[in-house]
C-alpha cells in the first residue's frame, strides 16, 4: 500500500457514537465507513493524522431543545444566519460525545474538539459557524498544519452533508489541495448528496471514490 507524502494529512471527522445509528443524531448508514478509517489509519499511510470531536455544552444553541415551540431538522435565523436545529448531541464528556471505540486513535497526532462555544455552531474543523459578531472564529487547525509542513489534506467521516463538507470547503479557502474521501463518508441524509457534490466541484475540490476501502 502506497504511503502519501509527508505533506499530506488525513483529517477523520466527528467518527462519535452520537453520529452512528443508534445515536442521538445519526448519519445515513454512519457505521459503514468505520472499517475502511480503521484500516486506513493501521495502515500508517499518513505521518499525520488530525481528528475533530464535535464536542457542545448541554445548552449548546444548534439544540432544538433549547428554542421553545422548535423541532429538531427546523431551520432557523442565529447570528443573522440559517442554522439547522439538531437533536442534543455530543455533549461533552457524554457516551455519544466520545470518539468511536472501533478505531485505534493512538494514530492521531492531534484531536480538536469544537462546537464548545454555547453559542456559536461548528460544522468544520478550520472554522466555528458564524458568531454574534457574523466572523467566524479560526480553530488554529490551518495554522497547525501549516506549521508542520502540511500542503495538503484528505477528509473523510461524519456527516458528508456538513462538517466534512465545511471542513473541505474550508481547507481549500484555505489554500489547501483537497481530496474529499467520498466513500469513507456518509450523509445525515442521502438527498444531501447531489447538492454536495455540486458544493465540492464549485470549490474545485477532488471527489475520491472507490479507493482506501
Ligand atoms: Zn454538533
Amino acid at each position: 500500500m502506497l504511503t502519501y507524502p509527508a505533506d499530506t494529512a488525513l483529517i477523520v471527522v466527528d467518527l462519535q457514537p452520537d453520529f452512528m445509528p443508534g445515536g442521538a443524531l445519526p448519519c445515513h448508514e454512519g457505521d459503514a465507513i468505520v472499517p475502511g478509517i480503521a484500516a486506513l489509519l493501521a495502515s500508517g499511510r499518513y505521518a499525520t493524522v488530525v481528528a475533530t470531536q464535535d464536542w457542545h455544552p448541554a445548552d449548546h444553541a444548534s439544540f432544538a431543545s433549547q428554542h421553545p415551540g422548535r423541532a429538531p431538522f427546523e431551520q432557523i435565523t442565529l447570528h443573522g444566519q440559517p442554522q439547522t436545529l439538531w437533536p442534543d448531541h455530543c455533549v461533552a464528556g457524554s457516551p455519544g460525545a466520545a470518539l468511536d471505540g472501533r478505531i485505534d486513535w493512538n494514530r492521531a497526532n492531534l484531536i480538536l474538539r469544537k462546537g464548545s462555544r454555547a453559542d456559536v455552531d461548528s460544522y468544520s474543523a478550520f472554522f466555528e459557524n458564524h458568531g454574534p459578531d457574523g466572523s467566524r472564529p479560526a480553530t488554529g487547525l490551518a495554522s497547525w498544519l501549516r506549521e508542520r509542513g502540511i500542503t495538503a489534506v484528505h477528509v473523510c467521516g461524519l456527516a458528508r452533508d456538513y462538517c466534512v463538507l465545511w471542513t473541505a470547503q474550508d481547507a481549500a479557502a484555505a489554500g489547501f489541495q483537497v481530496s474529499f474521501l467520498w466513500d469513507l463518508t456518509r450523509p445525515v441524509s442521502p438527498e444531501g448528496d447531489a447538492p454536495t457534490r455540486a458544493a465540492l466541484d464549485a470549490a474545485g475540490i477532488g471527489i475520491v471514490e472507490g479507493s482506501n476501502e
